[in-house]
C-alpha cells in the first residue's frame, strides 16, 4: 500500500507471523506467534554470493492495507519468507529487513504509535540502513495494494529515475513484472499486469515532488514539516534549533512490487491462495535470478 510508505497511514491491527510447516514450507494464512522485540540486523561479511535484501512493507500498528481476510504486512512477510527460500536453493544471500511483526528498528528504538510520522520514518530509514549495511546488490521491496475502487486489480513495479542507478532499477523493476507474469501465467490465474512505473512524483504536496521513501533519493525533512504532518521533530533527531535533517537513500539499485490489490475480492482470494502465492514467491525470485545473471552474477 503506497500511502503507509508516503508516511500518511498508521493503522491497528493484530500481531502474526507466518509459520513453517512440517516441510519446512511457508504456510498461509499465518497462525500468531509471540511479539519479538528484536529488530533484524545485518553485518557486512566477505562473500563471494550475491546479496539481496527483501523488504516487507510494514508492521506493527502500521499495516498496511487490509481487506477480505489478507493483511498486507503479514501477506508481505510471508511472500518475503518464499522468496527468500528460493533465492537462497539458488545460492544468493537473502535478507529480510524484518522477520517478525517488528518495526525495522534497533529493539531500543522500536517506534510506537505515538512517535506519528517520526516512528514510520524512522522505520523506513531502518530498512535502508539494514540494505547499506549488508552491502547488498540489490533492493527489492515487497507490498501488495489497496484503492477505494474494488474494481482495480493487477500489480505493478516501482523504480526511481532520479537516482545514479536508475537504468538498473528500471530493468530489475523490468524482469520482477515480467517474473510475476509469467509465473502467474503458467498457472493460469487471471490477474492484469499494470506496469513498470516511474515513482518521482508519486505524489505532489505543496508544490514538491514525493518518491517512496526507500527507494528516493535522500530526502530533507523540514521542522515545519514534521509539526504538519503531527510529528515531533525532536523524536527524528532534530538538535535544538535545527531545521532540517536529511536521510539516507539506499546506496544499490531497487524495486518495489505491489502484489495486487488486496482492496479487490478477486485479488484477495488470489493472495489467499496458496498455489496463487508460490506462483507470486517463484516470480518475484526468478525475475531477481533473471536480473543478477543479467549483470554476470
Ligand atoms: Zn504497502
Amino acid at each position: 500500500m503506497l500511502s503507509a510508505l508516503l508516511l500518511l497511514v498508521a493503522t491497528g491491527c493484530s500481531i502474526v507471523s507466518p509459520t513453517a510447516s512440517a516441510a519446512g514450507e511457508p504456510v498461509w494464512p499465518p497462525t500468531p506467534s509471540p511479539t519479538s522485540t528484536s529488530a533484524p540486523t545485518a553485518t557486512p561479511v566477505a562473500r563471494r554470493a550475491p546479496v539481496v535484501v527483501l523488504d516487507p512493507g510494514h508492521a506493527v500498528d502500521e499495516s498496511g492495507a487490509a481487506a477480505h481476510g489478507v493483511v498486507e504486512k503479514e501477506s508481505n512477510l510471508d511472500m518475503a519468507v518464499r522468496i527468500a527460500v528460493l533465492l537462497r536453493t539458488r545460492g544468493v544471500e537473502a535478507i529480510l529487513t524484518r522477520e517478525a511483526d517488528v518495526r525495522a528498528a534497533p529493539p531500543g528504538e522500536q517506534p510506537t504509535r505515538t512517535d506519528g510520522y517520526g516512528g514510520t520514518r524512522n522505520d523506513l530509514q531502518a530498512r535502508i540502513d539494514i540494505a547499506n549495511a549488508a552491502r547488498a546488490d540489490l533492493f527489492v521491496s515487497l507490498h501488495s495494494n489497496g484503492a477505494g475502487d474494488p474494481s482495480v486489480r493487477g500489480y505493478e513495479v516501482y523504480y526511481n529515475a532520479q537516482r545514479p542507478f536508475a537504468a538498473e532499477s528500471q530493468a530489475l523493476a523490468r524482469a520482477l513484472l515480467d517474473g510475476v507474469t509469467a509465473a502467474l501465467g503458467a498457472e493460469g490465474y487471471p490477474t492484469a499486469a499494470r506496469g513498470v512505473i516511474d515513482d518521482t512524483c508519486l505524489k505532489a504536496f505543496q508544490g514538491r515532488c514525493f518518491p517512496l521513501f526507500v527507494l528516493g533519493p535522500p530526502r530533507v525533512t523540514d521542522r515545519d514539516e514534521v509539526y504538519r504532518r503531527g510529528g515531533t521533530p525532536e523524536a527524528l533527531g532534530f538538535a535544538p534549533g535545527q531545521q532540517t535533517i536529511t536521510s539516507r537513500a539506499t546506496e544499490m539499485p531497487g524495486a518495489l512490487v505491489e502484489l495486487l490489490f488486496i482492496s479487490s475480492p478477486e485479488d484477495a482470494a488470489l493472495l489467499r491462495n496458496e498455489g496463487a502465492r508460490n506462483a507470486m514467491a517463484r516470480g518475484v525470485a526468478y525475475g531477481i535470478l533473471d536480473h543478477l545473471a543479467s549483470k554476470g552474477r
